[in-house]
C-alpha cells in the first residue's frame, strides 16, 4: 500500500497548498483520505479524480471536508460525461447533520461508519475508533496483509488513539501543538504527546501532520523526538511512503 501526503495543515492551507487530505492506493482501489481546503486541486497531481473508488472523512471540520462539495459537482459532471463509471462512495460518521450533505444526486453517496464498521477493499481493510474532539471524530487503522498505517485524525490524548495505532508500520499523527500549550488547548496533541503515543504504540515510523500556522514547525520534531527513538518524518506535500 501506498500512501500520499496531499495536504497537512489545520485549520487552512498555506500558499499553494492543502489542509488535511491523504492518498492511500491499494492495489485495485485508491482512497482519499479527508477532503480539506486545497486537496481537490493538489490531489490531481497524484491521480485522476475519476479513478477515486471512495474516500474516508474523519470529521465535519472545514479542515477536513471543504473540499467535499466541490468535488461532488465533478462526481457529478464525469459520471454524466461517462469519464466515471460508478458513484463516488463517501464514509463517514451520521453524528453531524452535515452526513446527509455527502449525498449528491446520485453521484456522490454517503455511507456510515461508526467504532464497529470494518470496511473492505480488496485486501484493504479499515477500522475505526471515536477519538476526543470538539466534534465527533474518528481515528482509522488501516490494514493491508501484515501492513498498518494508522491516521489519528483530529485528538487529543486518549486509549483509543494508543489502541489504535498499536505496531504500526506507520503512524500519521496530528501534532497541532508545541509543548509549552501542554494541558491549555483541549481537543488536539502536543508533539511530545505525539513522541509519547508513538513510543506506548511501538510504531515503525512517525508521521507529524496537522501542523500550525505559527513557530518552527522543526520543533515539533525535535519535541516528538524527546519522546520515540523511531524515525520520524514531518508532513509535506507530495511525501509518500511506499509499505
Ligand atoms: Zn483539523
Ligand atoms: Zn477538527
Amino acid at each position: 500500500m501506498k500512501l500520499t501526503v496531499v495536504g497537512y495543515w489545520g485549520a487552512f492551507p498555506n500558499k499553494n497548498e492543502a489542509t488535511s487530505g491523504y492518498l492511500i492506493n491499494s492495489e485495485d482501489y485508491n482512497i482519499l483520505v479527508d477532503c480539506g481546503s486545497g486537496v481537490l486541486s493538489e490531489v490531481q497531481n497524484y491521480i485522476d479524480l475519476s479513478k477515486i473508488d471512495a474516500i474516508i472523512l474523519s470529521h465535519f471540520h472545514a479542515d477536513h471536508i471543504s473540499d467535499i462539495y466541490c468535488l461532488q459537482y465533478e462526481a457529478y459532471l464525469s459520471l454524466k460525461m461517462n469519464i466515471r463509471k460508478k458513484p463516488l462512495e463517501i464514509y463517514a460518521h451520521d453524528l453531524d447533520s452535515k452526513f446527509n450533505g455527502l449525498n449528491y444526486k446520485n453521484a456522490t453517496v454517503a455511507k456510515r461508519i461508526d467504532d464497529k464498521t470494518v470496511l473492505n477493499f480488496g485486501d484493504l481493510n479499515v477500522s475505526f475508533k471515536k477519538v476526543i474532539h470538539e466534534v465527533p471524530c474518528f481515528a482509522m487503522r488501516f490494514q493491508e496483509k501484515n501492513k498498518v498505517i494508522t491516521y489519528s485524525a483530529d485528538t487529543e490524548w486518549c486509549n483509543e488513539i494508543i489502541d489504535l495505532s498499536n505496531g504500526a508500520d506507520l503512524f500519521i499523527c496530528e501534532t497541532s501543538l508545541f509543548n509549552n500549550l501542554k494541558g491549555q488547548v483541549s481537543g488536539h496533541l502536543t508533539a511530545g504527546e505525539v513522541g509519547k503515543i508513538a513510543n506506548m504504540s511501538k510504531v515503525k515510523k512517525l508521521l507529524l501532520t496537522h501542523f500550525p500556522h505559527y513557530g518552527d514547525l522543526e520543533q515539533l520534531v525535535t519535541e516528538a523526538k524527546e519522546e520515540f527513538k523511531g524515525e520520524i518524518y514531518k508532513a509535506k506535500t507530495g511525501l509518500t511512503f511506499e509499505l
